[in-house]
């Protein structure tokens, strides 16, 4: 089932054009980047799948249905830094959240560990640091339980640490089996926790699917020995790569990320008959093809 299905969606502000008709599908359970620079058109488009804002052109649709208020009741929203009142603690905070949805209280102590804060629970936010303030305020996001949620920016002005919190929290909620949807303009927090990516630039969409695809996040072995033309015969009989090269007097075997054995390639080899005088392994470089894709 796809989860959002943004079909030839254009959205102009007078003269601006901030969507110039972009189509992607999110699958259920992915965790799903909405990666561009700044400008590009990402807080726009969360802004228009949650009716906050209304489209020139185009469509979408929710659960595979035409979208209702009733189906955006299953997403929880984080779409800009939320007004918590500072002299109350976070159940006093997230009590004032459910009564705004028009649910029960019962979710606040689980929420609160998931996010955790149970500890701090009953301080007033003045008090929390700002990594703090944000996971209640994406705590208050995961109240009633929804099933889908988006985030715009969720690690904005988060030092590392909170950031990596934020990381956490996000596959920690994806493993429960949510399906997330986050706009970013960082490719590193992209390619930590996404599975699927749509990239953005002035309003076009550039490139989107599952990370591994839009990335190519392939490894490459290069090898080299003073018989190449015999090395690339042996090379031939290793059956777990994608491709192999011959580059530069070097040879190169491409793999999917995580999987190439130097070892076992070494030992391939030299059981051939082949001393290898060279063997080096390059990983696939994410942000290389993301400036690519960007400039
Ligand atoms: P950021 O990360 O900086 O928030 P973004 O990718 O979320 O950027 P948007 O905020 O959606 O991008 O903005 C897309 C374009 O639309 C930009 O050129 C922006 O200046 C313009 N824009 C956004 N909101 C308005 C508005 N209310 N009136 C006029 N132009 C707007």
């Amino acid at each position: 089932m796809a989860i959002l299905t943004v079909q030839n969606i254009s959205k102009n502000y007078g003269a601006i054009n901030a969507l110039k008709g972009i189509t992607f599908e999110v699958p259920a359970g992915a965790v799903f980047g909405i990666l561009g620079p700044n400008g590009s058109g990402k807080t726009t488009l969360l802004s228009i799948i949650m009716n906050v804002l209304k489209a020139t052109n185009g469509s979408y649709k929710l659960f595979d249905e035409v979208a209702t208020d009733a189906l955006r009741k299953k997403i929880g929203t984080l779409l800009e830094t939320p007004n918590f009142y500072h002299y109350l603690s976070a159940v006093q905070n997230l009590k004032i959240s459910c009564a705004i949805k028009g649910i029960g209280e019962d979710d606040i102590e689980n929420v609160l560990q998931t996010v955790d804060l149970l500890k701090r629970k009953d301080s007033p936010f003045s008090t929390y640091s700002l990594g703090m303030k944000q996971r209640l305020a994406i705590g208050a996001a995961l109240l009633g339980s929804p099933e889908v949620l988006v985030f715009d920016e969720p690690t904005n002005g988060l030092d590392p640490v909170g950031i990596s919190e934020i990381r956490n929290l996000i596959k920690s909620l994806s493993a429960k089996g949510k399906t997330i949807i986050m706009a970013s303009h960082l490719l590193d927090e992209v390619e930590k926790v996404c599975t699927h990516v749509a990239i953005l630039k002035q309003g076009n969409l550039l490139a989107s699917g599952s990370v591994q695809d839009v990335f190519n996040q392939n490894d490459i072995v290069q090898v080299a020995s003073d018989n190449n033309i015999k090395l690339k015969e042996i090379l031939n009989t290793i059956n777990n790569c994608n491709s192999i090269n011959v580059v530069n007097e070097k040879i190169e075997l491409s793999y999917n990320a995580g999987i190439a054995n130097l070892a076992a390639i070494n030992k391939h080899c030299f059981d051939n008959g082949i001393v290898l005088t060279h063997l080096q392994l390059k990983k696939s470089n994410f942000e290389s093809k993301f400036l690519e894709l960007t400039n």
